[in-house]
């Protein structure tokens, strides 16, 4: 079977005061190695909420996801941390950097528990320079924008050259300047990778023709709500 990430009818409902409130109601879709995927819809239509079960860090109510056929549920703790560990990278709206640590520092930091060399420092500053950042290396975030934080982030989850690059609404701070060259990086960057990616976004604009599009409403897929109300 080709090598990729599955949803099958994936359901995630929370409970708040004693009622349940459902979230995704049903999202099947796969993902092949090599796209650059984006989850698009509006604010609350679950998008997170997807890429979180995709990425392993959350569980499904209902539904699983699958990697090349085989059923996440059915992974061990240690098996679940090594994939989150050594198979993903993900990056968030808010970057998450350490505020003390250089470009550099930062870039290294999920490299710690294997520990850094002298080859890796080398690397990073590199993969920094291929984002523009190669005058920045020694910088802290506060001392940076917006958006060569976020190229540092993007940076930091592509350093281990993981499977899949999971990034949640990486643009969700910046302007749309800014935003538009966070999208061109994560491409760049994932031709140079070949990882695959998977972006949320509510912002269409960042879309190209190429992309494997999922657009979410309420808890679906649309094209799954177009067949639901094509079959009454
Ligand atoms: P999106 O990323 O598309 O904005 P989310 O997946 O974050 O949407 O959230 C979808 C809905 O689920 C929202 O209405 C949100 O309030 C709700 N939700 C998300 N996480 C939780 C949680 N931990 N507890 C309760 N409700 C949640
Ligand atoms: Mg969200």
């Amino acid at each position: 079977m080709p090598r990729m990430i599955e949803a099958r009818d994936l359901k995630k409902s929370y409970h708040r005061g004693g009622r349940e409130l459902p979230v995704l109601r049903g999202v099947s879709c796969q993902i092949p190695d090599g796209a650059f995927a984006v989850i698009v819809g509006p604010s609350g239509s679950g998008k997170s909420t997807l890429l979180y079960l995709l990425g392993a860090l959350d569980e499904p109510t209902a539904g699983e996801v699958l990697l090349d056929g085989r059923s996440l549920g059915g992974l061990s703790h240690r098996e679940r941390d090594a994939l989150r560990r050594n198979e993903l990278g993900f990056i968030f709206q808010s970057f998450n950097l350490l505020p003390n640590l250089t470009a550099v520092d930062n870039v290294l930091v999920p490299q710690l528990p294997q520990g850094v060399s002298a080859g890796d420092r080398e690397r990073a500053g590199e993969l920094l320079a291929a984002v523009g950042l190669g005058d920045r290396l020694d910088h802290r975030p506060g001392q940076l924008s917006g958006g060569e934080q976020q190229r540092i982030a993007i940076v930091r989850a592509l350093f281990r050259q993981p499977r899949y690059v999971l990034a949640d609404e990486p643009t969700g701070e910046l302007d749309s300047q800014r935003g538009a060259e966070v999208f061109e990086q994560l491409r760049g960057l994932q031709t140079v990778t070949g990882a695959t990616v998977v972006v949320v976004t509510h912002d269409s604009r960042f879309l190209q023709p190429d992309d494997l599009i999922f657009e979410m409403a309420d808890g679906r897929l649309v094209a799954d709500e177009a067949a639901l109300e094509g079959s009454v």
